[in-house]
């Protein structure tokens, strides 16, 4: 089966470091990941590379990245929805697009356990992301128990369709496809599965936001991705890459991942 190249979407491969590295431990890694990369001769134009530190680490990986023109994109974990105001403890978007963050994650599971973020909570944080210019990278994905009763797509669907509220069709996102019962366990959902529910979720971005913006949309797999299961994801038509989170704070095994068409012979 050929690799998934489609022109219009470029492979991103990003990671999500959670509350993991201070602003030190940040610079070294970022550093270290990019002359990992670049001995490799990573083509970063044809597999971008994001990461996802703390915010508090963020001024730190702004600077090191313009500094040393690194070609690494950068987020946040979370944003709020508010511009500014009594909201003690919140980020705005606006900060986060002054420290030159390209990208941020909306509704991660996480957030959406831990802190009972509901969907319209998400909704508005998109909405404020694509305001703000920054692009929303929306998370979406079913519990076990869900998959139980309702199957692999619904509760991703649902999501998906309660998380574009307030998008247009001219808005930059990307999608996350996260199994929560995949996310951490070691068990990631099987290539069919993500490709089945990418599917899925491509005909919601086809509804909501028309086909030129569904094409165009990178929806990316997540849970348990490693440099050894990674590129049978990425043979999948409509996975254009992968949202890593344990894996992305081991160099050598992010960097495996990131370069999966070259360790596979793909
Ligand atoms: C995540 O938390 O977004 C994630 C995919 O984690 P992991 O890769 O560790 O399963």
């Amino acid at each position: 089966m050929a690799v998934n190249i489609n022109p219009r979407r470029t492979p991103l491969i990003a990671g999500n470091w959670k509350m993991n590295l201070d602003h030190l431990q940040a610079i070294a890694f970022v550093q270290k990941l990019a002359w990992n990369l670049k001995d490799a001769n990573h083509d970063f134009a044809a597999v971008e590379v994001a990461v996802f530190p703390p915010f508090t680490d963020l001024r730190s990986v702004q600077t090191l990245v313009s500094a040393d023109k690194l070609p690494l994109a950068f987020g946040a974990q979370d944003m709020s929805a508010r511009d500014s105001g009594a909201y003690t403890g919140e980020i705005s978007g606006a900060f986060l697009a002054q420290l030159e963050c390209q990208y941020v994650i909306i509704g991660h599971s996480e957030r959406r356990t831990l802190h009972n973020e509901s969907d319209e909570q998400v909704a508005a944080k998109v909405t404020a992301a694509v305001k703000h210019n920054l692009v929303p990278l929306i998370c979406v994905g079913e519990s076990a128990e869900d998959l139980a009763t309702h199957g692999p797509s619904a509760v991703p669907v649902a999501q998906l369709r309660a998380a574009l509220a307030g998008v247009t069709n001219a808005a930059d996102i990307v999608v996350a496809y996260e199994p929560v019962w995949a996310i951490g366990s070691g068990q990631a959902a099987t290539p069919d599965q993500a490709e089945q529910v990418a599917a899925a979720l491509r005909g919601v971005l086809t509804e909501t936001l028309g086909q030129d913006v569904a094409d165009k949309t990178r929806i990316l797999y997540g849970g348990s991705v490693k440099s050894g299961n990674i590129a049978a994801f990425m043979r999948e038509p409509n996975v254009d890459g992968a949202l890593v989170g344990g894996a992305s704070l081991d160099i050598v095994e992010f960097s495996g991942i990131i370069r999966y068409h070259k360790h596979v012979g793909l």
